[in-house]
């Protein structure tokens, strides 16, 4: 029996990396899923086709998740063509680096505008459409470990993931009475485009490894597998919570 079976999700930012891990470990478990990104190509095609091979219903809408007009026309278009929503999963994210004395202005309001107010208007716009539905629903904000402790040289990003933390907390206390259910999943380090650059410089490889205490770095697939997790029905007494999915990182 697959365990999502009838359920509708979105996936921001699903068109590759964790987002598409998230994605197709839903379909896996029978779930709808609106993929996501902020342009269409062959990597949002490949995602729909992928989740389509597995049995699963998908289509693309394209999104910038920092754009209110974007996010409503998501929500509009995806509970159009499958009728309702039940998960929503924040992923979309990008990394800016740089010290608080280096960061410009600019590159501040971007890393705060796609990582934070993304997953503001998302949720805004998902919740009300679950609240109308009148049946539990469930929040899955993709944090990070970067939100719980810190990392030198990407001031922005930690700050933004730190706030996400906060808001899950927050949102599980106002939507609670609604049945809808607002968590956190804080990835170690994942082997995806964000952290190639990372993993290609060998000294920065091996500090990252050393500070991984199962020896491995993590896949799309081990953050899909929580957010299954977090998305069953049988989670529903789970709320407000940050699940770290990091290898030990945060455990030394
Ligand atoms: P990635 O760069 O591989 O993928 C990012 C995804 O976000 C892409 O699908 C991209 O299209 C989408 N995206 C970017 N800006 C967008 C926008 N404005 N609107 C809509 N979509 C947008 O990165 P990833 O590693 O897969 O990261 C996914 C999430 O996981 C991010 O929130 C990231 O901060 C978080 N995370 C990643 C790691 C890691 O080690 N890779 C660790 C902790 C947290």
């Amino acid at each position: 029996m697959k365990r999502l079976a009838g359920k509708v999700s979105i996936v921001t930012g699903s068109d590759r990396g964790i987002g598409k891990g998230i994605a197709i470990a839903l379909a896996k478990e029978g779930c709808s899923v609106v993929v996501n990104g902020h342009k269409k190509g062959k990597d949002a095609l490949d995602a729909v086709k992928e989740i389509k091979s597995l049995g699963s219903d998908a289509i693309f809408v394209e999104a910038d998740v920092s754009r209110e007009q974007d996010v409503r026309n998501l929500i509009k278009t995806s509970v159009e063509k499958f009728g309702r929503l039940d998960i929503l999963v924040n992923n979309a994210g990008i990394l800016v680096s740089g010290t608080i004395t280096t960061l410009t202005e600019k590159d501040w309001d971007r890393q705060m505008d796609v990582n934070l107010k993304g997953v503001f208007l998302c949720s805004k716009y998902a919740i009300r459409q679950m609240i109308s539905q009148k049946k539990p629903g469930r929040i899955i904000n993709i944090a990070s470990i970067a939100g719980i402790v810190g990392f030198p040289g990407i001031s922005a990003y930690c700050a933004s993931k730190g706030a996400v933390t906060e808001l899950t907390r927050e949102a599980a206390l106002d939507y609670a009475k609604y049945g809808i259910t607002v968590n956190a999943i804080d990835p170690g380090v994942i082997v995806t485009d964000m952290t190639k650059s990372m993993l290609d410089d060998k000294p920065t490889r091996k500090s990252l490894m050393d500070n991984t205490p199962v020896g491995r770095f993590g896949t799309p697939e081990d953050i899909g597998n929580a957010a299954v997790f977090l998305a069953l029905d049988a989670s529903g007494f789970i709320t407000g919570h940050n699940l770290v999915v990091d290898g030990g990182w945060t455990a030394r």
